[in-house]
C-alpha cells in the first residue's frame, strides 16, 4: 500500500474499460463518474484490481472510517490526490453520520453479525454511496474543467418509488456544479418516504410528485434523457447536461466495497473473527450492487466466503443462480414488504458476469441483448459453474419476511427493518457453521407499516387497523418504539411531522410536462 500513498495524481492512474468492449480509450476514473454509462452501454470497471495483505486489511481498524475509505480509493489508484480524497472522505463519512462508526456491527451471537448500513441522514443504505459519489462527482467535475475536458454543469434528474430519492437529494443538495430534481409518484410512497422528500433542504433540489405510478415516473424520465433536441437546447442556452446518478455509477459502488471490507477488519480487532478465518455474506439484493461490491473486496484479498444472494418474491436472481437462466419473459412483478428489491432487471449484475467470464465483453453483448429481444439469457455451464463457486441464493416469501421480523425481536431483542429481514431468513436457510455478516439496509422505522403488520400478525399486503391507518408515520413509528421499548428513531424520520413543506408541485408525467419543470429549476 506505501507505493500509492506517494504518487501524484494521474501518474499512473487506473483507467476504465467497459463491459460491453464499445469504448475504444479506456477512461480514468473522474471520466467514469461523470459519464456513468459507458458508449454503447455497457458499464465501467477498473482495469486492474487491486489487492491488500491480510495484515494491512486488519490494520485499517485502527483508522476512522473516513480514513479507511480513502485508503481503498488510493489504492485503487483514482486520478485525485491523495489529499483530495482525504478531505472529500471526511465530508462522505463524518457528523452526517449518527454514530462515529458509520457502519457499525451488531452482533446477535458469536457467528451472527449485522452490518448496520442505515446510519446516514435518510436511515438507508443507499446513504453509504449517495454520500460519497456526489463528493467525487463534484470534484470529477472540477478536474475535468481543470483539465480543459469539460465545460457545463449539470442538472441530476431522479425518478424514485421512494428511497432513492431522498438519499440523493441529501448526497446532491449544495453540491458545487450540480442541480438535482427528484420525481415520485403522487400518492405512490409512504407518508414517511414522501415528507423525507418534499422536507429536503438546499439550494439546488426540487422534488415533484407525478400524476402516475412509479413506471410513468421512470419513463417519462427516461424519455427526458432519450430526447436529444432537449438535451442540445439544454446544453447551448444553459451550458447544463442532464445526468442521472443512478447505481449502476461506478462511483456508486466504491464506497459499498469499503465498508466490507472494512468491517471484516473490525471483527478481527474485536475478537470475533480470527485473521483469516472465513466470513460468509449475506445481502438483501435488488440491483446486484451491493453484493456485487462485497464480492469485489473477496478479490482484494478480504477473507470472504460464500456470498448469500437473498431474493424476497421477485426471485429472479436467486433462479439464476439456481438454474444459470436469466428469465423476466414470463414473470410477474410482485409488490412485496421490501420495496427496494423489487426489481426484475438487476443491473449490476452485467459487471459480476463480465468478471465471472474473465471480462469476456462479446459474451456480456450476447447476453444483454438476447435479455433485450427475448427477455431471457443463458449462460454456459463454464459460467454457471464459477457462479455457484461463489454465490448461493434463496427467496424468501411475504409472510416469512414479516414472521422473521417478529421472531428475530422475540429471540434477539432487536428489531429490523423487512429488507434486513428477507437477508436474515435468508441466512438462516443458506448458512453453514461458518460465521456471516448480514447486510441490514435500513432502519426499521422507514417501513413502519410492515413492521406493525409484522409485530401484530397482520397478513402483508392486509389493510392496518383503522385508527393505525389513521395515524402518520411518525405517529405509527412512536407507537412501534412504546410496544417494542426501541425508542431510539433517527431524527431524521422522529421529527418530520414537524419540519416545513418546501415543495407541493404536482405534475404530469409526460415528456413536455416534465421538461417544462426542467426548464423552470434551471431558471430559478
Ligand atoms: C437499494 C436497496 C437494496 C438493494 O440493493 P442493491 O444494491 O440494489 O442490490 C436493499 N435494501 C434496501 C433498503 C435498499 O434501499
Amino acid at each position: 500500500m506505501a507505493d500509492n500513498l506517494n504518487r501524484t495524481a494521474d501518474q499512473g492512474a487506473n483507467r476504465y474499460i467497459d463491459t460491453r468492449g464499445a469504448c475504444t480509450e479506456p477512461v480514468p476514473f473522474t471520466r467514469a463518474v461523470i459519464d456513468g454509462l459507458a458508449q454503447g452501454g455497457g458499464l465501467y470497471v477498473p482495469e486492474s484490481v487491486p489487492t491488500l495483505e491480510l495484515d494491512d486489511i486488519v490494520a485499517l481498524a485502527d483508522l476512522p472510517y473516513a480514513q479507511r475509505a480513502a485508503r481503498i480509493y488510493q489504492l485503487f489508484n483514482i486520478d485525485l490526490p491523495d489529499s483530495k480524497i482525504v478531505e472529500l472522505m471526511g465530508r462522505s463519512y463524518g457528523t452526517n453520520f449518527d454514530t462515529d462508526a458509520i457502519a457499525p456491527i451488531t452482533s446477535l451471537d458469536e457467528s451472527t453479525h449485522v452490518l448496520e448500513l442505515w446510519h446516514g441522514p435518510t436511515s438507508a443504505f443507499k446513504d453509504m454511496a449517495l454520500q460519497c459519489l456526489p463528493q467525487f462527482f463534484s470534484a470529477s467535475a472540477q478536474a475535468l474543467r481543470d483539465r480543459g475536458e469539460l465545460d457545463h454543469t449539470f442538472c441530476i434528474l431522479v425518478a424514485t418509488s421512494g428511497d432513492t430519492g431522498k438519499a440523493a437529494l441529501e448526497g446532491f443538495k449544495d453540491a458545487d456544479g450540480v442541480r438535482i430534481g427528484v420525481l415520485f409518484p403522487d400518492g405512490g410512497v409512504s407518508d414517511i418516504q414522501r415528507k423525507q422528500m418534499v422536507t429536503t433542504t438546499g439550494q439546488n433540489v426540487q422534488v415533484w410528485a407525478v400524476r402516475g405510478n412509479f413506471d410513468d415516473c421512470q419513463t417519462g424520465v427516461k424519455r427526458v434523457f432519450g430526447d436529444e433536441a432537449f438535451a442540445a437546447e439544454f446544453m447551448d442556452g444553459h451550458q447544463v447536461a442532464l445526468s442521472s446518478a443512478n447505481s449502476i455509477n461506478w462511483g456508486r459502488l466504491m464506497p459499498q466495497i469499503v465498508y466490507y471490507i472494512s468491517s471484516y477488519a473490525e471483527l478481527v480487532r474485536s475478537g470475533k473473527l480470527e485473521a483469516g478465518q472465513l466470513l460468509d455474506v449475506c445481502v438483501p439484493t435488488g440491483n446486484f450492487g451491493n453484493i456485487l461490491a462485497a464480492w469485489y473486496a473477496k478479490q482484494i484479498g478480504t477473507p470472504i466466503g460464500t456470498l448469500f444472494c437473498a431474493s424476497n418474491e421477485n426471485c429472479v436472481l436467486t433462479d439464476f443462480i439456481n438454474t444459470g437462466v436469466y428469465d423476466i419473459a414470463d414473470r410477474g412483478f410482485v409488490l412485496t414488504p421490501s420495496p427496494s428489491m423489487d426489481i426484475l432487471v438487476s443491473s449490476n449484475l452485467e459487471r459480476q458476469l463480465f468478471e465471472l467470464t474473465d471480462r469476456n465483453a462479446d459474451a456480456i453483448r450476447q447476453w444483454m441483448g438476447d435479455l433485450d429481444s427475448q427477455r431471457r439469457f443463458e449462460v454456459d455451464g463454464d459460467t454457471l459453474a464459477k457462479l455457484q463457486e461463489g454465490f448461493k441464493g434463496s427467496a424468501i416469501g411475504n409472510d416469512e419476511c414479516l414472521a422473521t421480523i417478529k421472531a428475530v425481536l422475540d429471540e434477539h431483542d432487536y428489531l429490523i427493518d423487512p429488507h434486513t429481514a428477507v437477508a436474515y431468513a435468508a441466512t438462516q436457510q443458506l448458512r453453514s457453521d461458518r460465521p456471516v455478516l448480514i447486510a441490514s439496509t435500513a432502519h426499521w422505522a422507514k417501513f413502519g407499516d410492515n413492521v406493525y403488520r409484522a409485530l401484530h400478525g397482520i397478513a402483508p399486503g392486509a389493510p392496518l387497523p383503522e385508527d393505525v391507518a389513521a395515524l402518520t408515520g411518525c405517529e405509527l413509528n412512536a407507537l412501534i418504539a412504546r410496544e417494542t421499548g426501541k425508542d431510539a428513531i433517527p431524527a431524521g424520520l422522529a421529527q418530520l411531522d414537524t419540519m416545513p413543506v418546501r415543495f407541493t408541485e404536482v405534475i404530469d408525467g409526460g415528456t413536455a410536462a416534465i421538461e417544462s419543470a426542467v426548464e423552470a429549476l434551471l431558471e430559478r
